[in-house]
Formats: C-alpha cells, structure tokens, sequence
C-alpha cells in the first residue's frame, strides 16, 4: 500500500510539473501586465504628489511675498512716521507687524510640511515595490494638498487683513499730509515771527551795555534756536526749501537745499579757457584760475562739464539710476533741481596733463595745485575726501564751485572743507 501511494504522490507531482512547465510562460506574460500597471498607478501617483508639491510652495512663495509687503508697508509708514513727526497709529503699526510675523510663518517650509518623499527611479522596482508605491504616494498628496489648502486660507486671511489695514493707512497718510499742508503754512508764519524776533534780539545786542550782554547774548541764541526749529520743519514738511537766492553767487545748494524755482536757468557766458558754459562771475574767475595755473605750473584744464539745465539733469540722474541703483547714484548724482550745476557755477574740470576726470584726477598735478589754490579765485572743491556725511557726495576733486573770492578766501583762512559747515547748515548726506 505504501509503495502504491507513493508512486500515486510521485505520479501526481510529476503531472503537476509538467502542467506547471506548460504554463511558464502564461504566467510570465500576466506579471509583466501586472508590472507595467503598477508601474502607471505610480507613475501617476508621483505626478499628483509633484503637483501638490508644487501648489504647496506657490502658496508658500505667495504668503513670503505677503509677509514682505507687510514689512514694506510697515517700514514706509513708519518712515511716513518719521518725516512728520506724526508717529503711526501705534495699534495699526502692531497689527501689520504682527500680520507679517504670521505670513513669515506660514510660508517657513520648516513651519509645517516636510517634502513629499517620493523614489526617484522605478527602472529595477519590483512590482511589490511599485505596488507599495502607488498605495502610499496619495497619502502624500493628500497630505501635501490639505497643507497646500491651509496655506491659501491664510493667504485669504492675510489679504483680508493687509487690505482692511491698507485703508487705515492710506486715511492716515492723507491725514498726515493734510496737517503737513497746514502745520507747513503755520510754521511758515512763525518762521516770520521767529525771524522778526531774532533781529530784534541782535539790535538789542548792538547798544547794549556790557553788564546786560550775557542775558542778550542768550536771548539772541534762544530766539536763533526758535528761528532753525521752526525752518527746519518746515523743511521737512516740504521737501527741503531753497537756502536763498538763486542769483546769488554764495547760495547753497545741497540735498537739502535745492534751488528755487526747481527750474532755476541763469544767464551763461562761454568759458574761454576751458569751454563750457558758466555764470559771468564764474567765467571770468576760471579764465584768470586757468591763467594763473599755465603761469605758475605750465598745466593747464579742460571742462568736462558746466552748466546742466533741471531737464538735462534729470535726464543724467535717470541714466544713473538705471545703470547703477537709486542709493549708488544719489552718492555722485543730483536730483534735478537739487544739482549745483544748474546754477552755472560749477564746472567739473579735466586735467591736460592726462586728459581725465574722474577718480584718477585726483593724483594729478592739476588736482593738488586746485586743492591749494583755487580759492584765490573764488572757487572751492565742492565735495572734499571725507565729508560725504556732511555735503552728500563722495570726493569729487574735480568738481569746483565758484562762490566768490570773499567766501572762499574764508573758508581758506578759517579751515572749513563745506559749505554747510561754512553757512553752519545741518548736515545733508540725504534728501528728505
Ligand atoms: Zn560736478
């Protein structure tokens, strides 16, 4: 029986191997279809996963972009702020501040989700992997997804709020402009009032005995004090206002100061010496310079440039600033109305010697013997090394200014490198 059995079992697997051998290639034919359609589940699955990564970071790149106008617009009204001395709604101010903390958040990509983890080659995947593939991956998307969604309402939220806060602003900034409007004409009339009192204290001065002086001397330096505070708000308040007189050949013309009108042209003359175009006054005083540095020295200059009306400047300053940025440009560049060049008394000289302006000008011979001498004309290097903090612009041995024998001789005798120091005028490394 047992034999039989066997060989029964033996005969039995023997018919199963070859029924199994038969089908070999069926079989193979149905793993492969189940391959290639595992394959496509996580082809696709990879695909949806990659979209939802990508919604997730434009919403994140959205709500960085929120968070930096916030910023923007909190700086720009505190700056507002700043200029006026009318301080921004202090509870707004938080609000937006704290409305770009949450933004800034909400699109750190460390804040919520990490990326979707995805396999980056399916070439020698089996299919029990790819299978894992395509039942995982849309776990990912889903995640990716929701988290995409929530970033969107933030931003939905954000827009709401940044919008409701942009009214505030902007009622605050009419606001604020409104009461420049109105404290500029104020304080143009104490201005007068101020100057009324300031001469009055000085003709108190002129007769007084000398027991009285402390108290006047005091009383004029109070009511001097009352006359720059009330000048300078209203400078402030409108811009910068004109130093004086355009015509006059001392006017001081900085970024604070700019000319009046802005459109200021004075009458020119051709300069003979060097060419260009300069004021009378000027003209006259580099030809007897340009004379005096042939005699002394052999040298001789050449203008670069002279005159420049407000259109030609503004054209210049434009070019500047598409070629080299606002804040780069605002370092050797005037805006119109604001250059001494529109004056006709400044002219940029190159040297004869090398035939150059520019840095390179100031080791010349040419450069030093203007350093020591061009006062004895009436003209000044306008923008000396190391004052950029007082006169706005880099060294600039080049550009001279012509402000009359008088002032230059004085500021030669008493030491003083700017103008602004010369007129004791505030310091004006920027516009308002
Ligand atoms: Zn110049």
């Amino acid at each position: 029986m047992a034999v039989r059995r066997t060989r029964a079992w033996v005969a039995g697997a023997v018919a199963a191997l070859v029924l199994a051998g038969a089908g070999a290639g069926a079989a193979y034919g149905v793993q492969a279809a189940d391959h290639a359609r595992a394959r496509s589940a996580c082809e696709s699955a990879i695909a949806d996963a990659r979209r939802a990564q990508d919604s997730l970071d434009e919403a994140g790149a959205s709500l960085a972009a929120a968070a930096a106008s916030l910023a923007a617009a909190v700086d720009a009204a505190a700056a507002l702020g700043a200029k006026t001395g009318d301080p921004v709604p202090a509870a707004a101010a938080a609000d937006l501040a704290a409305a770009g903390e949450e933004a800034r958040d909400a699109a750190a990509p460390s804040a919520d989700v990490p990326p979707a983890s995805l396999p980056d080659d399916l070439g020698g995947a089996t299919t029990a992997a790819l299978d894992d593939c395509a039942a995982s991956v849309p776990g990912e998307t889903a995640r990716l997804t929701e988290a995409a969604e929530a970033r969107a309402e933030d931003l939905e939220e954000l827009q709401a709020r940044a919008d409701r806060l942009g009214a505030a602003f902007d009622a605050y900034e009419d606001a604020v402009q409104a009461r420049g409007a109105a404290l500029l004409a104020q304080r143009q009339d104490a201005s007068v009032d101020a100057i009324a009192a300031f001469q009055a204290a000085l003709d108190a001065l002129d007769g007084a005995e000398p027991a009285g002086l402390p108290a006047l001397v005091d009383a004029a330096v109070a009511s001097a004090g009352a006359l720059v505070a009330t000048s300078d708000a209203a400078r402030i308040v409108s811009g910068g206002s004109c130093w004086g007189d355009a015509d006059d050949i001392g006017v001081l013309v900085d970024k604070h100061h700019p000319l009046c009108p802005r459109d200021y042209a004075p009458d020119l003359v051709p300069v003979a010496s060097t060419g260009g175009m300069l004021r009378p006054e000027a003209a006259a005083a580099m030809d007897a310079l340009a004379a005096a540095l042939g005699v002394e020295t052999g040298l001789s200059l050449s203008a670069a440039s002279t005159y420049r009306s407000y259109d030609e400047q503004d054209a210049l300053y434009a070019a500047y600033v598409a070629g080299y940025g606002q804040a780069e440009a605002d370092t050797f560049s005037a805006h119109a109305g604001y250059s001494e060049h529109q004056t006709g008394l400044a002219i940029d000289v190159a040297a004869g010697s090398c035939g150059c302006t520019d840095v390179p000008f100031g080791d010349t011979p040419e450069a030093q013997w203007l350093a020591e001498n061009a006062w004895r004309f009436g003209f000044i290097v306008r923008y000396p090394d190391g004052y950029e903090g007082i006169t706005g612009y880099m060294w600039e041995p080049w550009h001279l200014r012509y402000v009359g024998v008088a002032i230059a001789t004085a500021m030669h005798d008493g030491g003083i490198a700017t103008l602004e120091e010369y007129y004791g005028a505030e310091a004006a490394p920027d516009y308002y």
